[in-house]
């Protein structure tokens, strides 16, 4: 029985926990399971190796910045594969390449497009234990080195998870679930003891980082098992997607927030036809994920046109409207990154009409504004200031009774 460990920055940030994640690894060894590791860079490398880049160059290019970054996965795995070593087993590292992850060609963010792993599997029957680098793969076009985004070992550990059909893939973090919130805004927070993938998809992708949110999309659709638990205990966390036909769907699952996020207003637009085609074809084209848009009521002839995107892809966003300001008539752009959003996740609320309202009038008791709105047939997202981005968090939570000493008001 396969089972894959997958251990984040905090778990190996030094080398006393890489000996205690080995001696984690030998007990499941020892417990008879053929295990494979997938390991993240030490703590804070990854950030500390992009501040050195961005130290050399204005605009690192993508090979050589996945080359950079990928560095800190081997680190991390050659150290653990000493450790097993000394717990007398034995242990073989692979980077993502050697692994047979392979992926496309769109530096760091790149998407897996087939696994062949070959090696892991002869490794697994020679008797050793098989760490992996996480978040690096390798190019079938260019065979170049590629990165899967920040947080991307979660997406090693669930896709090799799935190539193998191990029995688990196992998430190790700094906390031993997930919370209705992030327990570091809302000290009450409850630990959930499952969810769907569906729930777990939202909540991802509206920036609960503890799972990167192609782990998730990728665990949907192989159908993998997911255990978010804590390296540091031995207590169960949360299961994500297990048993999920049989599951008794809560209301609400929780509060998600991402502070990542900036807001481009592009104004006084011409109100006709192929604007916004033409507008979001050319970011799309770039490779930049835009999440919420709202278009104006049009005012003599021209409307204003607002979208979320990505932080680090604002720069980039802005120079490709201003390219197209002469062709499209476009007046101005704006680009405000002091937005945060925040939104209220669960597949109850299909079901429970009020749930918006409710929400809204938690902000306006806090005093929050709010900018932006979009829902889902199971979400309701608000984009505020990034300074009231907590005091949200805090004030939905409290109001739908989500904290560990708190009861679900009836709906
Ligand atoms: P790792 O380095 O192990 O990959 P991450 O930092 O990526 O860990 O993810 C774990 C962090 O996610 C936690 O420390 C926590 O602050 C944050 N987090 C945000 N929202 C939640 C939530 N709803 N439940 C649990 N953790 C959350
Ligand atoms: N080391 C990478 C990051 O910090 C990948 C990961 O930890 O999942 O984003
Ligand atoms: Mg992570």
């Amino acid at each position: 029985m396969i089972v894959v460990q997958k251990y984040g920055g905090t778990s190996v940030a030094d080398t006393e926990r890489i000996v205690r994640v080995a001696e984690r690894v030998a007990q499941a060894k020892e417990a008879g399971h053929d295990v494979v590791v997938i390991v993240s860079a030490m703590g804070k490398t990854t950030d500390s190796l992009l501040r050195q880049a961005h130290e050399v160059s204005s605009v690192p290019p993508g090979r050589e910045l996945d080359m950079l970054l990928t560095a800190g996965e081997r680190i991390s795995m050659a150290l653990l594969a000493m450790a097993i070593h000394e717990q007398g087993l034995t242990a073989r590292s692979f980077t993502g390449s050697q692994a047979g992850i392979i992926t496309d060609s769109v530096h760091g963010k790149a998407r897996i497009l087939d696994i062949t792993p070959g090696r892991i599997t002869e490794a697994l029957t020679g008797g050793h234990v098989v760490i992996v680098a996480g978040f690096q793969g390798v190019s079938r076009d260019s065979k170049d080195i590629t990165t899967l985004g920040r947080g991307g070992s979660d997406t090693t550990a669930v896709a090799l998870a799935a190539a193998l059909r191990a029995e688990v893939c196992e998430i190790y973090t700094d906390v031993d679930g997930v919370y209705t919130a992030d327990p570091r805004i809302v000290p009450n927070a409850r630990r959930l003891d499952r969810l769907s993938h569906e729930e777990m998809l939202e909540l991802a992708a509206c920036g609960t980082k503890v799972l990167m949110v192609r782990s998730v999309e990728y665990a949907r659709n192989h159908n993998v098992n997911v255990h978010v638990r804590s390296s540091f205990s031995y207590n169960d966390g949360t299961w994500v997607g297990a048993k999920e036909d049989t599951m008794e769907q809560a209301m609400i699952s929780g509060v998600a927030h991402d502070s990542g996020e900036g807001k481009v207003v592009v104004r006084r637009v011409p109100d006709k036809p192929g604007v916004a085609a033409r507008i979001f074809t050319a970011l799309a084209d770039a490779q930049i994920n835009i999440d919420m848009i709202v278009q104006n009521v049009s005012a003599d002839g021209t409307t204003d046109i607002s979208f979320t995107l990505p932080l680090a892809d604002g720069p980039r966003a802005l120079q490709l409207l201003r390219g197209l300001s002469d062709e499209v008539g476009i007046s101005d752009i704006v680009l405000d990154e002091q937005v945060g959003k925040v939104s209220l996740i669960g597949a109850g609320m299909k079901t429970h009409p009020g749930v918006a309202a409710a929400m809204f009038e938690a902000l306006s008791e806090a005093g929050v504004n709010i900018e932006m709105i979009s829902t889902s047939t199971i979400r309701i997202s608000v984009v505020v200031r990034q300074q009231d981005v907590e005091i949200a968090v805090r004030a939905i939570h409290e109001r739908f009774g989500l904290g560990a000493d708190e009861k679900e008001p009836e709906a």
